[in-house]
């Protein structure tokens, strides 16, 4: 039970590090990404991932631990991975799938680090501290899945201009040519330029 206890403190050490490493990371993918809603997702996760930092703090309270950083190198290689990719010179939605990778990379690492924590305090009967980290993991969980839609909705709309950019198709549908036009003018042209950033 001793050596438990130990590997879980080494994990909750590890994680708390990775989490500020992830506060530091988070400003500079919002700023190279262009969608809008990508933006908003990063930068509402950079509020949730301050959260969990006074969370796991209260967790290490909760243990009779002092709060301590022991560097995770794990983050530290997703990290790393992810600013090489903010360097290299791609298209803005090209950059924006990019910065989705890394973001989910970041997400997975941190779910299973959290599932196993979870599962440690759970086995060592501490179920307050399970619980909170539950609730993590439930965020993490959360910030993975709007990614994924995110990824989605940007493939989709990069499709469908792709579609509306190739001439003479028929559509199967009886819509007249009037309201394909319509379409087409009622169409938001998205935000994105690199102006004003
Ligand atoms: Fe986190
Ligand atoms: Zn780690
Ligand atoms: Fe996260």
């Amino acid at each position: 039970m001793e050596s438990l206890k130990k590997l879980l403190q080494d994990e909750l050490e590890d994680i708390y590090d990775a989490e500020h490493q992830l506060v530091k990371a988070l400003p500079r993918m919002v700023e190279a990404s262009s969608s809008p809603e990508l933006q908003q997702a990063l930068r509402q996760h950079l509020t949730v991932t301050q959260n969990q930092i006074k969370r796991l703090e209260q967790v290490f309270g909760a243990l009779g631990e002092k709060a301590k950083r022991k560097p995770c190198k794990g983050m530290a290689g997703i990290v790393s991975e992810g600013n090489e990719m903010l360097e290299e010179d791609l298209d803005d939605s090209t950059m924006d799938a990019a910065i989705i990778s890394a973001a989910q990379k970041v997400e997975h690492y941190e779910i299973a680090s959290y599932g196993t924590v979870r599962t440690l305090a759970q086995t060592l009967g501490n179920n307050e501290v399970a619980e909170l980290l539950e609730e993590t993991l439930d965020e993490e969980k959360e910030a993975d899945r709007r990614l994924t839609q995110i990824a989605e909705s940007s493939i989709n709309s990069e499709a469908a201009s792709e579609e509306e950019e190739s001439n003479g198709r028929n559509r199967a549908s009886q819509g007249s040519k009037s309201s394909r036009s319509k379409t087409r003018n009622t169409r938001p042209s998205r935000g994105r330029s690199k102006a004003g950033r």
